[in-house]
């Protein structure tokens, strides 16, 4: 009869099923064996990506390095990689996007979410410009000082560009690190991280290639060994790999204490006029979403608007509503209620301006107000 699977939420085993890779090897000729195994892996396995040049081993421009770094930043790589191309043709070089109207930098961001990074990549895009002359620093402490730029992100720079021999971290790099080496301590304790930093350290220096296999480790842990499920029947460090050898995947990293969620209810009028012009204002006051574009919303943190609340906003007829769904940020669960109207006549709004179909396409917009504008 064949045995059951074992359920995710099972406890680990407590006996291994098969005996952990050996560790008489000295480490460093270990570490090579790994980092040898995962250059191989990435060159003949890694996906297609528009930052990624056709060649592992060409060199990489510097500043489509940036940028899709600070992209990729809490984004998944199939997004960026719908954002990425434009982006780049709107910017294609650093002293563009320096002399670039920051709301067109929102603009192109749309999509992303997490519009403080745009912000940030533009400000660091005016320091490489009036502090490195126009060329992007390529050491990592330099890089650091950069807006928006953390020791991660001047790693990934640093070595993906300039082939420096600097470690990465990243959440991708911390799951595969700790399950290779069988460590179940949740990954953001300081001293775990700590280690971690230590483990991406000594690989790298043992890497032929830094750039190479950096990218190898996050692809690997983007790829294969993911956070559910990782497919250890298809990983190319199987064979050194303490977590999969004693059963242990599925239950490393330990799982991080859950934080909760604030809700957050918004109710958001989309009215038309007769010339089919939507009523949009600009976000003001900091915050979420701050400086972004959207439809008229009422906001409260306890509860929807009332019908009568959103009709006193005073801005269309035949209001009813048309819509309801949530989105997920990293701290707040946002519940929108959609109202759809055709304008009053002579409707006026305080902070409101009436534009083009057209003209809204192109607003900086976070994700769920242009699904509500625009639709799709
Ligand atoms: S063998 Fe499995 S758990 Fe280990 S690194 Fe590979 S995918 Fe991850």
């Amino acid at each position: 009869m064949p045995r059951a699977a074992r359920q995710p939420d099972a406890p680990p085993p407590t006996r291994p099923r098969a005996g952990p890779p050996s560790r008489s090897r000295s480490q460093p000729r270990r570490d090579a064996a790994l980092a040898r195994r995962l250059e191989a892996w990435f060159r003949a396995n890694r996906r297609d990506l528009p930052w990624r040049p056709s060649d592992p081993d060409a060199p990489r421009d510097p500043y489509r390095t940036l940028v899709s770094e600070l992209m990729l930043q809490q984004t998944q790589a199939a997004r960026v990689a719908e954002r990425f191309g434009g982006f780049i043709a709107r910017f294609p070089d650093v002293v563009a996007l320096a002399d670039a109207d920051e709301q067109d930098v929102l603009a192109l961001w749309s999509g992303l979410g997490y519009y403080r990074r745009a912000r940030l990549l533009h400000a660091a895009a005016r320091a490489v410009v009036e502090d490195h002359a126009a060329r992007v620093p390529d050491e990592p402490e330099a890089l650091r000082r950069l807006p928006g730029v953390g020791r991660y992100t001047a790693g990934a720079v640093a070595s993906l560009a300039f082939g420096v021999r600097t470690p990465i971290v990243d959440a991708n790099v911390a799951r595969v690190l700790l399950r290779v080496e069988g460590r179940d301590t949740p990954p953001d304790d300081p001293e775990t991280q700590k280690w971690i930093w230590q483990r991406s350290a000594a690989l790298v220096e043992r890497a032929a290639s830094p750039s190479v296999f950096n990218e190898a480790l996050m692809e690997l842990g983007a790829t294969v060994c993911t956070p559910r499920a990782p497919r250890c029947g298809s990983c190319p460090i199987k064979g050194q790999c303490h977590a999969s050898a004693e059963g242990l995947q599925n239950h490393i990293p330990a799982p991080k204490a859950r934080t909760t969620r604030r809700e957050l209810f918004c109710d958001v009028a989309r009215v038309e006029d007769a010339r089919g012009r939507l009523l949009v204002e600009r976000r003001t006051g900091g915050g979420m979403w701050d400086g972004l574009w959207q439809a008229p919303t009422l906001e409260r943190d306890d509860r929807h608007s009332s019908p009568a609340e959103v009709r006193a906003a005073g801005v269309f007829e035949g209001a009813h509503q048309s819509g309801e769904f949530t989105h997920q940020t990293t701290h707040r669960v946002v519940r929108f209620r959609v109202w759809t109207g055709t304008a009053r006549a002579g409707a006026t709004h305080p902070r409101g301006e009436w534009k083009s179909r057209r003209a809204v396409e192109g607003l900086a917009l976070s994700s769920p107000q242009r699904r509500i504008l625009l639709g799709g």
